[in-house]
């Protein structure tokens, strides 16, 4: 039997409307054995407001109670048991008794603790709406099976271990059981919550589309599939039918938020075919992502990733120097930061650093610790608030004409960076954060719109 993997996102679960919708789409494909989701819209959020040093007793009772209020709204239409009703109230205290041990000690523990109870909540309410539609509706701890080490804030999964447990647990069930679980979260081996980073629900899903060697992933959202720019910013921009592994990679590396990141690896790792669209109107189609994709268009997409950090390095000791550059970088990887564009001169490294690989919780990119580091090394400038766009493509280091296309657009606009030619697929672009929306909309009418 072709087995799918289907992951709801936070605006699918977000009421009980919505989780009626998603209900519909699981009953309506009998290959749908797995259902991962996320927190209800706006829980995540407000958990993390919870984890914030600054968060008063007053701020603390308000998000609680709009938490709770977010939850009790899906239980009003349904006649659920005393177990599942004392269930969500234990999560409900919890959350409360958590965010109160984070005023004495901010640990990173505690706040994956907390952070996943938002994925415990849905997941427990929407096995609940899944049961008016069947009773093979079958509530599952994800943490059974999603092995992590213990970043917490960003874990990282054990894939063999994962797909040891998934063929232990679930794998012998999955004739008879549709699972609902939680995307986001996990167990490290001492058996503590782990969470994967802000968005990480569609990473899980994937995941388990891998562990259980999934004929195919489908990732239902709020908008109809992957377009040619987030749809929410312009107005034109149009929905991709099929795209590559390699495309859709590098427009959720650069920011279109409809996938997280690491979604696509695991799917590439066994060719699992990816669908992306609305459960809103799950007949409006979507884009599926395959290893191939038929059409290799120049121009595919245009991708946005905001709160870019410039870090300007600058050093008398780089001149005709070696090792300058390994030593910035283990400096980096010391303390778990990743670099995403780098430019170099005589005497000077221009780094671009992105929040997006951050911790759950929302810590500060740039630490102390790591900026005395750095200064042992160099002089060290920060700029913030920059954007980071990328144009993404086919062959675009080969083509001629497509620096012109693209600077011809940006006339108005300082670039304060600019990289290409290490990816065949992408020409990326750092300019101001003011800037930002405006120079998507230049580049997608010069590169999709002005084009027949
Ligand atoms: P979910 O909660 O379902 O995971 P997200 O908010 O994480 O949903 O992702 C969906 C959002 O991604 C859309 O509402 C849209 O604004 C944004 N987005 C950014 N770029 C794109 C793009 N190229 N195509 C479609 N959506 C995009
Ligand atoms: N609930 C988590 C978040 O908001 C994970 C997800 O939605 O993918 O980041
Ligand atoms: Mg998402």
């Amino acid at each position: 039997m072709p087995l799918v993997v289907a992951k709801f996102g936070g605006t699918s679960v977000a009421n009980f409307s919505a989780m009626q919708n998603c209900a519909k789409i699981v009953v309506n494909n009998p290959d749908i054995r797995v259902v991962v989701v996320s927190a209800a819209s706006g829980v995540t959020n407000r958990l993390v407001e919870l984890t914030q040093p600054r968060v008063t007793d007053e701020d603390r009772s308000r998000i609680r109670s709009e938490i709770t209020q977010i939850h009790h709204e899906i239980l009003s239409h349904i006649d659920a048991p005393a177990l599942v009703i004392e269930t969500l109230e234990n999560n409900h205290q919890r959350i409360e008794f958590l965010s109160e041990a984070l005023v004495l000690d901010r640990s990173k523990i505690i706040i994956d603790e907390l952070l996943s109870l938002g994925e415990q909540c849905s997941s427990l309410l929407f096995t609940e709406v899944m049961k008016l539609h069947t009773q093979q509706a079958t509530l599952f701890d994800v943490r059974n099976v999603m092995v992590t080490d213990s970043q917490f804030g960003k874990a990282n999964p054990d894939i063999e271990a994962i797909a040891e447990q998934v063929t232990t647990l679930m794998a012998p069930k999955i004739n008879e059981c549709v699972f609902v679980t939680q995307g986001f979260i996990g167990r490290d081996l001492d058996g503590r919550t782990t969470t994967l980073g802000r968005g990480g629900s569609d990473f899980s899903a994937a995941l388990l589309a891998e562990a259980l060697d999934s004929h195919s992933l489908e990732i239902w959202t709020d908008v109809a599939g992957i377009y040619t720019t987030d749809p929410r910013l312009v107005e034109t921009a149009r929905p991709i039918s099929e795209i590559s592994f390699d495309e859709a990679a590098e427009m959720a590396t650069f920011g279109a938020k409809v996938l997280h990141p690491a979604t696509i690896l695991p799917a590439v790792r066994q060719d699992i075919q990816v669908f992306v669209g609305s459960s809103k109107a799950p007949e409006a189609g979507g884009t599926w992502i395959r290893k191939n994709a038929e059409s290799r268009p120049l121009y595919r997409a245009v991708a946005m990733r905001r709160e870019q950090t410039l870090l300007n390095l600058f050093s008398l000791n780089m001149l005709h120097a070696q090792g300058f550059l390994a030593e910035i970088f283990a400096i980096l990887a010391k303390h778990k930061i990743s670099v995403d564009l780098i430019t170099t001169s005589e005497v000077n490294v221009s780094l671009t650093l992105d929040k997006l690989g951050s911790d759950s919780d929302e810590k500060e990119l740039l630490s102390s610790a790591l900026m005395d580091d750095l200064a042992k090394n160099c002089t060290v400038e920060v700029e913030k608030d920059l954007a980071l766009i990328a144009v993404i493509g086919n062959d675009i280091p080969n083509q001629s004409g497509v620096m012109h296309s693209v600077f011809e657009a940006l006339t108005d606009f300082n670039v304060r960076m600019t990289s290409q030619g290490a990816s065949k697929h992408n020409l990326c672009i750092l300019v101001d954060r003011k800037d930002a929306d405006q120079v998507v909309q230049v580049l997608h009418q010069q590169l999709f719109d002005n084009v027949a």
